[in-house]
């Protein structure tokens, strides 16, 4: 009986298209008034709660379903939609992002690039907008992933089949001398994850100090790199940042390609978000040489507002990108014509088979949007951070704690009558109350060997204001003296 058929398509198309259309309304209202929302709240109990509950074997309908979002969900997000969230390296996203993302959904392509669709054009076509945009060779090859995590293993895992000197994928780690890996102190933990993965070990990981900018040394890095040649080791693969996740520094990128070449290894640039400053009118001077990398990963969820999660990688040596990865099981044999011979099998070049149609978001958005709003919004945060800077050397109480180079500002409270070590603690409790108070959303870290604890302002959010830093400056200001009033008075904080 044709009844008794299920199926997951709605059995009322025009009352699923007004339930549709308020789920999207409900999404435009808060976005539209985020700015007047706390930058974020604690989840109560209950919510928790039923957050934790079992799956429903009955249906509850898509109304019930999407009431329950609006009132356990919607409220309370991580902050990143937030003018004055400035935590980790985080991205607004955009209002035109999550049209794209809706648009994607319905179509659900599979993205692995044999299907001949337009998704798989789009997906080629953003990419070759990202090689022009980053002058790579058009024949470099490029693959879109969940981020720079990702994209740091696949391009890592690339140079170990450029490095290995044998076929790795048969044999494995281990049958030659171990590859060598140069990478400066400030370099991201991704990094890390990948060359344990790839079997590289982190013991081969060498940590090279950095300058008081937070720049990798480069006659540190010759001496480590020649050291190792001389005891007879394989220096293999060079990281650089473009960006460091600390204090936003870049490696020197010219001098380093020098070095990638003078000594055959692999330049790997872990850009992240800082590369996205080639974009600007006036680039950081440390970033040319830039397209000379090897291998590039970076973001478009951080400093492009794409919606999470997507990233890229790019690779100057599509040979040897593909030989890395690519498989020809019968399942996947490419036929003369019809709906399995697309331009390229996408899972030849990374980890991921299955993909989502992520190319979809930069596409909507820089043909909504054009790129010139996406160089200027990258300008904006770079002179916000200077503004904040500035503020900051002119506020009574507040000190920087590192060089500001690109977006990233570090400062804490410091009356100057306070010890070291209560400073630390002082500045925990300040940033706690900013973000519990919902006034604003820095996160923390450790600046320089004597690990100093640091208020961390990472600018990449097209929502901000300048407005939206003096608000944070007189809060911080505020929340430490009333903290210091509270306190007992013997000194400590
Ligand atoms: C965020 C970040 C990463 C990791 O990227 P994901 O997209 O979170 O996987 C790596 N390096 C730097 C410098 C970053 O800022």
């Amino acid at each position: 009986m044709h009844d008794a058929e299920l199926t997951l398509d709605p059995s009322d198309w025009d009352s699923f298209r007004v339930q549709a259309h308020s789920a999207l309304d409900m999404m435009i209202d808060y976005l539209r008034g985020v700015r007047d929302e706390p930058v974020w709240r604690p989840i109560p109990d209950p919510v928790v709660q039923r957050l934790s509950a079992e799956p429903p074997e009955e249906p509850e309908g898509l109304e019930r379903a999407l009431r329950d979002f609006q009132s356990d969900i919607l409220p309370y997000p991580s902050g990143n939609l937030h003018p004055r969230f400035w935590s980790w390296v985080a991205g607004n996203g955009s209002p035109t992002g999550m049209v794209a993302d809706m648009l994607a959904s319905g179509l659900n392509a599979l993205t692995i690039g044999f299907d001949d669709s337009a998704a798989t054009r789009v997906d080629l076509q953003v990419l070759d907008w990202f090689k022009r945009l980053f002058r790579f060779p058009p024949e470099s090859s490029g693959l879109f992933v969940s981020g720079s995590s990702m994209a740091t293993i696949v391009a890592l895992a690339v140079a170990r089949t450029a490095k290995a000197g044998y076929d790795v994928r048969t044999h494995g780690v281990g049958r030659e001398r171990s590859l060598l890996v140069y990478g400066s102190t400030e370099t991201h933990n991704s990094v890390h994850k990948g060359v344990e993965l790839l079997g590289l070990g982190n013991a081969h990981l060498r940590s090279i100090p950095t300058n008081a900018a937070f720049e990798i040394q480069i006659d540190s890095l010759v001496r480590a790199i020649e050291t190792d040649a001389a005891h007879g080791r394989r220096p293999a693969i060079l990281i650089a940042n473009a960006g460091t996740v600390n204090t936003g520094a870049i490696d020197p990128l010219n001098a380093m390609a020098d070095l990638a070449s003078e000594y055959d290894l692999w330049l790997h640039v872990d850009g992240a978000f800082g590369s996205m400053a080639t974009l600007t009118r006036e680039p950081p001077s440390n970033l040319a040489g830039l397209e000379m990398a090897d291998s590039l990963a970076f973001d478009l969820h951080k400093w492009l507002h794409q919606p999470y999660a997507v990233g890229c990688v790019l690779v100057r040596h599509p040979t040897l990108h593909r030989d890395t990865f690519t498989a020809e099981p019968a399942y996947l044999e490419v036929p003369d014509g019809g709906l399995a011979a697309g331009p390229i099998n996408f899972s030849a070049f990374g980890v991921q088979h299955s993909r989502s149609f992520t190319a979809l978001r930069p596409w909507l958005s820089f043909k909504t949007h054009g790129l010139r709003v996406f160089r200027e919004l990258i300008e904006q945060n770079i002179s916000q951070a200077r503004y904040l800077d500035g503020l900051i050397r002119d506020t009574e109480y507040l000190e920087l704690l590192a060089p500001t180079s690109l977006n990233i500002v570090n400062y804490r409270f410091n009356p100057g009558w306070i010890e070291e070590s209560a400073l630390d603690a002082l500045n925990r409790r300040i940033l706690v109350e900013l973000q519990e108070q919902g006034i604003a959303g820095p996160s923390s870290t450790r600046i320089g060997e004597a690990g100093r604890f640091s208020i961390r302002v990472c600018i990449t959010n097209h929502r901000s204001r300048l407005e939206d830093f003096r608000h944070l400056v007189d809060a911080s200001v505020r929340i430490g003296l009333e903290l210091l009033r509270d306190a007992p008075q013997d000194g400590s904080a």
